[in-house]
């Protein structure tokens, strides 16, 4: 296995992405102003990266426009968009592992995980949609004696990406490569949190050889950057990852602006049922337990309401905590740690406010509770374990974005799929049962937009990713992706 000094050596010797990619150029912002990237490994600043505002914005907007207007991509014989996707997925492989360098850094997310899945992931969603490009059809419609009619999809024009820090490239990969793929232009504004694999992305983009103005990255913040972008008269759509609060501005942003469309992808607080016949318990614990500390439960779909059956409600909670309890924090860098930083101190103060609540609430603390690696100068928080957490208290309700786990009992399949169902969020939903006809009506009465039935998060890119009601609307992932980043013309050609 790969050591900690070999990615140590790896960081110590990058040459960190700071600048914005606008118009094929790595570009200062005009302001001149930069912010610090922090690194919660260790609460140090990793470097300075420019601080782009509207007056960027303005600048990669026009260039994105420019470069779908004149078709310098947009045009490209599919047979060549497919090429430069493809050679850009293999210079992301070739620096695979500076990608997961600059992840992990970045957010704090074990290397091991970066290496294993959010890098290859990428890689891997980028290849699907370059393969998929030349296989979307568009319709002809019933013939009659004297027209013709079909239906084509058109690309959008200039799509803007705003996407969160808790998977940055992936999260921008399944956005900007069905985007591009439909030939559109992109404006990417990472998360301030976690702008370096962005960025990283935009430069070998030009590598690559897409044409300027096709892919750019503004960094910045959600106020400036991102609310410039949202509200920008000639983006036609924003696709976003990230919390309800911002997924609601951009609607009005879009009213305010010119009716853009909007794709979001906001949170969860999606429920884990554990039936008593489960087929197998050991793995049901597993699944439970890494359902909701993988990425230190900064995950959307994380499996954070854990709902058992009340006969198994005790065996099953100890079980889970036998795994639980081999899960430590570590060094994001030390290949490893299975459990890294969360992101920033903020989001750390979050998680232990919200444990602190719930056990003011009454909550039963099973395990963790505290702030873990303090002497680090990093952001760690313990793996987190409540029972008897009742359906109307706030860890039932609110979304953590960290690693704390409510256990919740119930007694009927009716009880647990009435708790289920009792949130305002609908992202994704599992159940364990040996009972196919359980599996099959639980699975159809769920409100979430993923259902896993015995297992957890056990789907790839080829299905669609999203949620139903506050969890957003529009599906990342699978050939659904590709049309969101298109628009429908009827074409109808009379014979005379
Ligand atoms: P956030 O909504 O605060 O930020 C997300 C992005 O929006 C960032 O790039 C930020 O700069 C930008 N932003 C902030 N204010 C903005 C504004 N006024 N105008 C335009 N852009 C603005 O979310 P976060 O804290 O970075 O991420 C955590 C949240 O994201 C959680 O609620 C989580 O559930 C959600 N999330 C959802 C998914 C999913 O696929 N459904 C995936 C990951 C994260």
């Amino acid at each position: 296995m790969t050591s900690l000094a070999h990615f140590e050596a790896i960081a110590g010797a990058l040459e960190l992405p700071g600048k914005a990619v606008i118009n094929g150029k790595l570009v200062a912002a005009r302001s001149g102003k930069t912010f610090d990237n922090v690194t919660p490994r260790n609460g140090t600043i990793i470097n300075a990266v420019a601080e782009c505002d509207g007056a960027d914005v303005e600048d990669a907007v026009s260039a994105a426009r420019r470069a779908f207007e004149e078709g310098s991509w947009r045009k490209l014989h599919y047979s060549r968009k497919k090429r430069m996707m493809f050679a850009l997925a293999d210079l992301m492989e070739k620096h695979a592992e500076t990608f997961a360098v600059l992840e992990s850094l970045d957010v704090g997310k074990p290397i091991d995980n970066s290496l294993k899945s959010d890098v290859p992931g990428s890689i891997k969603t980028l290849r699907y949609y370059a393969e998929a490009l030349d296989k979307v059809y568009g319709e002809v419609g019933p013939e009659t004696n004297d027209r013709i009619s079909f239906a084509v999809h058109e690309p959008l024009g200039v799509i803007g990406i705003i996407v969160p820090w808790n998977f940055p490239l992936l999260m921008t990969m399944w956005k900007v490569a069905p985007a591009i793929a439909m030939g559109n232009s992109v404006v990417i504004k990472p998360a301030e949190q976690s702008p370096l694999t962005a960025l990283f992305l935009g430069q070998l983009a030009l590598e690559a050889g897409f044409p300027p103005g096709v892919i750019n990255v503004v960094p910045g913040f959600g106020q400036t950057a991102g609310k410039a972008l949202a509200l920008h008269n000639d983006v036609d759509m924003i696709a976003f990852t990230g919390s309800g609060n911002v997924g609601k501005l951009l609607m009005q942003y879009s009213g305010q602006s010119n009716l853009k469309r909007v794709s979001l992808e906001l949170g969860g607080k999606s429920p884990q049922i554990v039936f008593a016949d489960c087929p197998d318990l050991n793995a049901a614990a597993e699944h439970a337990a890494w359902g909701i500390f993988y990425n230190q439960g900064e995950v959307c779909t994380a499996g954070s309401r854990l709902l058992v059956e009340e006969s198994i409600a005790e065996a099953f909670t100890e079980r889970l905590l036998d795994v639980a309890k081999t899960i430590k924090p570590g060094d994001p860098l030390e290949p490893r740690t299975q459990f890294g930083a969360m992101v920033s101190s903020e989001q750390m103060q979050t998680a232990l406010r919200y444990i602190d609540k719930a056990k003011k609430e009454g909550a039963d603390l099973r395990l963790g509770g505290k702030r873990a690696r303090e002497e680090t100068g990093g952001f760690y928080v313990e793996p987190t374990v409540f029972a008897g957490v009742t359906p109307d208290a706030t860890l039932s309700r609110e979304e953590v974005f960290g690693p704390v786990l409510a256990i919740t009992k119930f007694k009927t399949s009716d009880e647990a799929l009435k708790l289920a169902n009792d949130t305002v969020y609908g992202l994704a939903a599992g159940l364990w049962t040996r009972d196919v006809s359980l599996a099959h009506r639980a699975a159809r009465e769920l409100k979430a937009g993923l259902v896993w039935v015995n297992g957890w998060d056990s789907c790839d890119i080829t299905m669609p990713f999203g949620g139903f009601k506050q969890s957003g609307f529009g599906r990342d992932r699978s050939l659904h992706a590709l049309h969101k980043y298109a628009d429908l013309k009827a074409i109808s050609i009379t014979l005379r």
